[in-house]
């Protein structure tokens, strides 16, 4: 089973890979002192801010912004699939 310990301290080396690898991908500045802090929608992708993030939810001790409460509801009905892809996903790819 999963520990809970576990599973937040992998979403937030998931969250440095991805700080870096948004910037490189797409070219953005450091937004962290003037514009609002982005996060990704675990369950379609979406960069959305957290300010204006129309769901939200803490899980696990981890707040996670959704694009839409139709995203929101889709984790919650199944939150290990989505957060089993965001530790997946902490495995650079390839150049
Ligand atoms: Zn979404």
């Amino acid at each position: 089973m999963f520990g809970s310990q576990h599973l937040a301290a992998a979403i937030r080396r998931e969250n440095d890979y991805r700080e870096a690898y948004m910037e490189e991908t797409f070219g953005l500045q450091d937004y962290s002192d003037r514009e609002p802090v982005r996060s990704r929608d675990v369950v379609c992708g979406k960069v959305v801010e957290e300010q204006s993030a129309p769901a939200k939810m803490e899980y696990d001790g981890e707040m996670l912004y959704f694009c839409s409460a139709a995203c929101k509801q889709r984790f919650e009905e199944e939150p290990s699939r989505y957060i089993g892809q965001r530790v997946k996903a902490a495995v650079r790819p390839p150049r």
